[in-house]
C-alpha cells in the first residue's frame, strides 16, 4: 500500500462554462468544491488560484487531474485541439501548472475522464471492459479495455456520436449525414420535436406546444410527468441511441455499456427503449453478454474521473 491511500487529489472539469473543481479522496469521494466561470484566456492563473484555495482545505494533495474539452495527447501531455479552450493548445498548460503548483498534473479528454470516473467508482464498477456514451449538447464516447482508456491510433477512439444511423439524414457538423448526433443530441431532440409539433396538429395537446423555447431538459421533465408527445419523442430518441448501441455491442462484445449526460435525465423512459432496440438489433450472443446501465455520477463524473486518473498515474510511478 502506497502513501496514496491516504492522499487526496484535486479533480478539475473544464468542459462547461464553469470551472468545476473539487478535492477527491483516494476512494473517489468529493470533499470541498469550487465553481467559477471559466476564464478561457487566463486559465493557468485561474487553475493555480483554485488549486491553492483547495489546498488550504486539505494538506495531503497528491496530484491534480484536469478534464479538457478537446483532444489530449497523454504521452506528450499536450492539448492537440480544443474548440472551446484554444489557449490550452497554444500554451503548455501541463508544464505551466506543474511549475506553478509543484504537483503532478494529468490532463485527459473530458469524455474519457468521465468514463474513467464511472468505471472506477460509478456504474462501471466491477467490470473489466466498458464503453461509455455521454449524450448532451453533443454525443461522445470512450472505451476502457482491461482497466485502461483505449484511445486509438490518434486519440479519437469511441466517437459513437458519428456512427451513421440514417444514410439520408441531416447533415452533421462532422461533414457526414445522418450521424447519431444529428438525431439524439439535446439540440437535435428539440429540433425534431419542433418539426413534429409544426406538422402534426394532434401533438398540440402537448404542454411543449405552449412553450416556444423548450429544452431537452423540459422534454424529459414533461415526459416523466406523463405528457404523451414528450414520451413518444424520448422513446424514439432512445431507439436511435439503441441502434448505435447495437453497433457498439456487435463490434466490441463488451461487458458493460454506461450511458451518461443530460439527455439521460429522462431515466427509464429513455433507457428502456435503448435496451429494447439494442436487443432487437444486436447479434444475440453479444447482447446477452452486455449490461447496459445509466451512469450514476451525474455532472461530477469528469471531476471525479480526472482525480482518479491523477491518483492512478501517481500510484504507477510509485
Ligand atoms: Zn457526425
Amino acid at each position: 500500500m502506497s502513501a496514496n491511500a491516504e492522499s487526496s487529489f484535486i479533480g478539475i472539469d473544464l468542459s462547461g462554462l464553469k470551472l468545476c473543481a473539487a478535492t477527491v479522496s483516494g476512494d473517489g469521494k468529493i470533499g470541498e468544491r469550487r465553481e467559477t466561470p471559466v476564464q478561457r484566456e487566463d486559465l493557468v492563473a485561474q487553475v493555480t488560484q483554485v488549486v491553492s484555495d483547495l489546498r488550504q482545505t486539505a494538506s495531503n494533495i497528491g496530484a491534480i487531474g484536469i478534464a479538457i474539452p478537446g483532444l489530449v495527447n497523454r504521452q506528450s501531455d499536450r492539448v492537440i485541439s480544443s474548440r472551446f479552450l484554444p489557449a490550452t493548445v497554444r500554451g503548455d498548460l501541463h508544464a505551466e501548472l506543474m511549475d506553478k503548483t509543484g504537483l503532478r498534473v494529468e490532463l485527459e479528454n473530458d469524455a474519457n475522464a468521465a468514463a474513467y470516473g464511472e468505471y472506477k467508482i460509478g456504474a462501471g464498477r466491477g467490470a473489466r471492459d466498458m464503453f461509455y456514451i455521454t449524450i448532451g449538447e453533443g454525443i461522445g464516447g470512450a472505451i476502457i479495455l482491461d482497466g485502461k482508456l483505449w484511445t486509438g491510433a490518434s486519440g479519437f477512439a469511441g466517437e459513437v456520436g458519428h456512427i451513421t444511423i440514417d444514410t439520408e439524414g441531416s447533415e452533421c457538423q462532422c461533414g457526414n449525414t445522418g450521424c447519431l448526433e444529428t438525431v439524439a443530441s439535446a439540440p437535435n431532440i428539440v429540433r425534431r420535436a419542433n418539426e413534429r409539433l409544426n406538422r402534426d396538429s394532434t401533438s398540440s395537446l402537448s404542454k411543449l406546444a405552449t412553450n416556444k423555447d423548450f429544452t431537452a431538459d423540459d422534454m424529459a421533465r414533461e415526459a416523466m410527468e406523463g405528457d404523451d408527445f414528450a414520451m413518444m419523442m424520448i422513446e424514439r430518441t432512445g431507439k436511435y441511441i439503441g441502434t448505435g448501441v447495437a453497433s457498439v455491442i456487435n463490434l466490441l462484445n463488451i461487458e458493460r455499456i454506461v450511458l451518461g449526460g443530460g439527455v439521460m435525465a429522462a431515466g427509464d423512459l429513455i433507457l428502456n427503449p435503448i435496451i429494447q432496440e439494442a436487443k432487437q438489433r444486436a447479434f444475440q450472443p453479444c447482447f446477452e453478454a452486455t449490461k447496459i446501465l445509466a451512469a450514476v455520477l451525474g455532472s461530477d463524473a469528469a471531476t471525479i474521473g480526472a482525480a482518479m486518473l491523477a491518483r492512478d498515474a501517481s500510484g504507477e510511478q510509485g
